[in-house]
C-alpha cells in the first residue's frame, strides 16, 4: 500500500497501520514543501516523523522530534544570540547533519532518506515526494513569509490571504515514487492537512492523473468544521475551500474513490452528492495507538470490500 503523508495525522494512521500489515509492505510518500536550510542543516520535518515514527523514536505527544530529546546545541546557539527560531533537539539535529551531509556529498534526498531509514532500522518504504526543492509559501497580512516562519516564528498568527508553492511546477515526482506507483493500486491519503500536506504531492505534475487510475482511499482531518489540530482551517479558507469535511473532499475530487469522514461529523452522506465517491462514516480520532490500529484495519477492508 501507498499511503501518501504530511507530519502528524497520517503519522497516527501509519502507527495503526504498521500493526496491521507487515511494514515492509508500506510506501510512504511524505511532503517535502515544508523543509528548509537550518542553520546548515536541511530539516525536512515530515521525513523525519515518519523515519522517527518507524524506528520508535517519534515523540507522540507534540508529534515532531526524538523522545525524551535535549535541546543544549539549540540552547547553547540562542544564548550565543544566534538567531535559530526552530526547537531542533540535539538527536534531531544528528539526523538533520547526516541528511546533509549525504546531499552535500551528491545524493539525492531519496538516497539520504533511505541511508538514514537503514540505519535506523526502518523497514518501510519512505519516499520523499520529489528530490527537487520545493517550498510553501504564506501570504499573509504581513507579507509573503515561508510556512516555517508562519507556523514556528509567527505562530501560524497572522492572517493568511493565499498558499502557493515555489518552485512546484518545475518540480519532478522522484523517480522512486513514479516506480513504487507503477507497482502499486492501493493508494491512502492520510489525514494530513489537504493544502501543505498533500497539495504539494497531488500538484506534482502527472500525479492526479496517475492517482485517477488507483484505488484511493483519503481519510478526512476536519472534523464538522474544525482540524484536529494545526493551521488548516485558516490555509483551507485562503485556497478558497469550504473548511469541513466536504470541503478537503472538493481538494481530492478527482482522484478519490472512497472519503472516510468521522463519526462524530456533522455532515451527511448526501452532502458529498457532488463528489463522485463514496462516503463512509467510523472514528477518526486517533487519540491512543488502538484507535489508530481499528482505522487502519478499517482501511485495509475497504480496499479488499469497497473498491
Ligand atoms: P503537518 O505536516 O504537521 O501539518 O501534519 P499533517 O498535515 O500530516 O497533519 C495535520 C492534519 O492532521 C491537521 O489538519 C489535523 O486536523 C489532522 N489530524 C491530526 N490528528 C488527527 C486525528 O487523530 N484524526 C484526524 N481525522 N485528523 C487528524
Amino acid at each position: 500500500m501507498i499511503v501518501l503523508s504530511g507530519g502528524t495525522g497520517t503519522p497516527k494512521l501509519l502507527n495503526g497501520l504498521r500493526r496491521v500489515i507487515p511494514e515492509e509492505d508500506i510506501t510512504v510518500v511524505v511532503n517535502t514543501a515544508e523543509d528548509l536550510w537550518v542553520s546548515g542543516n536541511l530539516v525536512t520535518p515530515d521525513i523525519d516523523t515518519v523515519l522517527y515514527l518507524f524506528s520508535n523514536r517519534i515523540d507522540a505527544v507534540k508529534w515532531w522530534g526524538v523522545e525524551g530529546d535535549t535541546f543544549r546545541t539549540h540552547k547553547t546557539m540562542k544564548s550565543s544570540g544566534f538567531d535559530e527560531y526552530m526547537m531542533i533537539g540535539d538527536l534531531d539535529r544528528a539526523t538533520h547533519i547526516m541528511r546533509s551531509e549525504f546531499i552535500r556529498g551528491g545524493d539525492s534526498l531519496t538516497v539520504a532518506t533511505q541511508k538514514l531509514a537503514r540505519a535506523f532500522g526502518v523497514k518501510s518504504n519512505v519516499l520523499p515526494m520529489s528530490d527537487d526543492p520545493v517550498s510553501t509559501i504564506i501570504t499573509t497580512s504581513f507579507g509573503k513569509m515561508h510556512f516555517q516562519d508562519f507556523w514556528v516564528k509567527e505562530h501560524g498568527e497572522p492572517d493568511v490571504l493565499d498558499v502557493s508553492i515555489k518552485g512546484i511546477s518545475d518540480v519532478l515526482i522522484s523517480p522512486a515514487v513514479l516506480d513504487a506507483l507503477k507497482h502499486e493500486d492501493e493508494v491512502l491519503i492520510g489525514p494530513s492537512n489537504p493544502i501543505t500536506s498533500i497539495g504539494p504531492i497531488l500538484a506534482m505534475s502527472g500525479m492526479r492523473s496517475i492517482l485517477k487510475n488507483k484505488k484511493v482511499i483519503a481519510v478526512s482531518p476536519i472534523i464538522g468544521t474544525e482540524p484536529v489540530s494545526g493551521p488548516a482551517g485558516k490555509l483551507m479558507h485562503a485556497r478558497g475551500f469550504e473548511v469541513s469535511s466536504h470541503g478537503v473532499a472538493k481538494c481530492y475530487e478527482d482522484v478519490v474513490d472512497v472519503f472516510v469522514i468521522d463519526e462524530r461529523d456533522s455532515a451527511n452522506e448526501s452532502d458529498f452528492w457532488d463528489i463522485c465517491c463514496d462516503v463512509l462514516r467510523t472514528d477518526t480520532l486517533m487519540k491512543t495507538v488502538d484507535v489508530s490500529v481499528k482505522l487502519a484495519g478499517r482501511m485495509i477492508e475497504i480496499f479488499e470490500t469497497v473498491i
